[in-house]
Parts: structure tokens; sequence; C-alpha cells
């Protein structure tokens, strides 16, 4: 049993069609969980996604770089607050170096605060990335759920290093598919 298991083990219900379903066994888009791929598409087909209008292609990709790389500074935030230390050299380059630090109290508000305020970034971010035609680059930042990461860090304080080791790890990923994103917009590749 994987250490995912034990925080999948929960049940939720399919935002579209109510079907209670394992967590762990959802699929993740917008913030919300559903039982099947089906449901994910009739879940956008009624809810197509917002676009920026009115702007220029260099206004849109200006307002994607400032949303996620605050975005970005949240995840940063997050290890920091799970009592680990993150040091992002370049932001739109290569991941920083996570470096693990002293054992710390956890700070689950503050984690908390952090994934809100990432998912608010990346909310903000979305109707530029669509109107800049970026469709897979939308998609990725959709399912990105730190919801383990949150669930994870609730747990640090009785099981510190491990937990700590599996918050960075999972944040270093979500980080270099994020850093990648904006590397992308940043450059128009
Ligand atoms: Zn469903």
């Amino acid at each position: 049993m994987g250490f995912l298991d034990g925080i999948f083990g929960r049940k939720t219900d399919c935002y579209q069609c109510e079907k209670i379903v394992k967590e762990r066994n959802t699929l993740f888009r917008r913030g919300l969980r559903f039982c099947s791929s089906e449901c994910v598409g009739l879940f956008l087909h009624e809810n197509p996604p917002k676009t920026a209008v009115g702007g220029t292609p260099a206004h849109y990709t200006q307002q994607v770089i400032v949303e996620i790389n605050s975005a970005l500074g949240e995840l940063a935030q997050l290890v920091r607050a799970t009592g680990g230390s993150f040091s992002a050299a370049n932001h739109h380059g290569a991941v920083g170096n996570i470096v693990g630090g002293a054992a710390a109290l956890t700070d689950f508000n503050q984690a908390m605060s952090c994934v809100g305020q990432f998912n608010d970034y990346v909310r903000t971010a979305l109707p530029y990335v669509h109107a800049l035609g970026r469709v897979n680059d939308a998609e990725t930042l959709e399912t990105i759920d730190l919801d383990p990461i949150l669930m994870m860090s609730r747990s640090v304080a009785s099981h510190g290093g491990l937990q700590q080791g599996n918050i960075r790890r999972l944040t270093e990923e979500t980080y270099q598919k994020v850093s990648a994103i904006v590397h992308a917009v940043a450059t128009g590749s």
C-alpha cells in the first residue's frame, strides 16, 4: 500500500453524476472530482472554459507570467509551511533545489492558505492561457491537484521526515510542470 492510498481512502461524490467513489479513483479537474472521463467530458461540455477577450497576445502572455509566477511562489511557501525549505533559483528555468529543513511544527493553516492562493492564481491565469490558444497547458493547469499535499501536511507533526520528503517530492513535481508552462508561454514556444 502506497502512501497515497492512506490519503485517498476517503470517499467522495462525483461532481457530475453524484456517484459515491473512492477519492483515489477520481479524476480531478478545475478543483472538482469526477468518477470517470465521461463525467469530466460532460462537465466540460456544459461548462466551457472562460477565455479572455479584448487584449493583445502580449498582454495575455504578461498576465499568464505574472499569475503563474505568483502561483509558483505559493508552492515554495507551501514547502516552508510544512517545515522544509525551498530555493527556486530561477523561476523561468530549471527547478531549484528543495532542501529539507530542521524539524518544524506544521502550520496547517498556512499550508491551506498557500494551496488556496495557488488555485486562485491558476484560476485567474486560465482565461489568458485559453486566449493564447494553449489548450494543453490549460488542461495541465486545470488538473493540478494539491489536496494530497495538504492531506500530508496534516501529519507532518507525527511523521515528520517521511511526510516532509513526500511533500517536497510532490511539490517539486508540480513546480516543474507549472514552471515548464510559464517558460513556454514566456518564450512563445
Ligand atoms: Zn460521475
